[in-house]
């Protein structure tokens, strides 16, 4: 049974129709790259999955349950963005936990899962910090910290390395690679760079004006693109 599914899903702003019907199954461990250009749709796509947006018509549901109308907070989900969101007044430990806080998780497990977190981010020197005096790359981690302690079944991401320079960004890429390894998270991960998504999924979603024109293996696309899109966007040049 897929984690997250997404069955004929649309979104339709006022008169214009955004989302077309999507379609797509991300299977436990698994992790899935939405990629195309800007305006075709990708966020409005994971919004809808994180329920910060109503969706139009078709059903989302995450680890077996329809979420269409179940609020952020219940749908066992966490979302990365590219801003980082970080509250700028609390120490980086204060930000990490913030959501087991407001779960009311008993201390001692709170400080175990940020443990836990800071060791494989490398943010163990820096949890009395404020996010001021990190660099980006280590308040990207600091928003993966976040995420990672709530352990949710379905990690959302929103071009989450956008905002850092090119080496950085690089390195931030092996870095998420490595953690899916370790921790198998599955995850739907929104990029409009092709490399990213070639690097980091294990199935792409090629999107084009509110389509998921395919869905396949990296290799697999750039070799066999379904459409001339497809095939400029992703494909070999042959
Ligand atoms: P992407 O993330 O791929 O750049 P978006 O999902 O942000 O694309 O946007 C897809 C389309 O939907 C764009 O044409 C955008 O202008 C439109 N759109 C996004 N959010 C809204 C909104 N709240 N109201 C009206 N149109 C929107
Ligand atoms: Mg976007």
């Amino acid at each position: 049974m897929a984690t997250l599914s997404l069955r004929d899903v649309k979104k339709r702003f006022g008169k214009t129709d955004v989302i077309h019907g999507v379609d797509l199954d991300v299977a436990e461990g698994e992790f899935i790259v939405i990629v195309g250009p800007s305006g075709c749709g990708k966020s409005t796509l994971l919004r809808m999955a994180a329920g910060l947006e109503t969706v139009t018509s078709g059903e989302i549901s995450i680890g077996g349950r329809v979420v269409n109308d179940l609020e952020p907070m219940e749908r066992d989900i966490a979302m990365v963005f590219q801003n980082y969101a970080l509250y700028p007044h609390m120490s980086v430990f204060d930000n990490i936990s913030y959501g087991l806080k407001i779960a009311k998780m008993p201390k001692a497990e709170i400080a175990e899962r940020v443990a836990v977190a800071a060791k494989m981010l490398q943010l163990e020197p820096y949890l009395d910090r404020k996010p001021r005096e990190l660099s980006g790359g280590q308040r990207q981690r600091v928003a993966m910290g976040r995420a990672i302690v709530r352990k949710p079944a379905v990690f959302l991401f929103d071009e989450p390395l956008s905002n850092l320079d090119a080496k950085l960004r690089v390195q931030m890429r092996l870095e998420i690679k490595a953690l899916q390894r370790d921790l198998g998270i599955t995850s739907l991960y929104v990029t409009h760079d092709q490399v990213e998504a070639m690097t980091l999924a294990d199935r792409m979603v090629v999107m084009n004006g509110g389509v998921a024109d395919q869905i396949g293996a990296p290799l697999e696309v750039y070799a066999n693109p379904a459409t001339v899109f497809v095939a400029g966007f992703i494909g070999s040049p042959a």
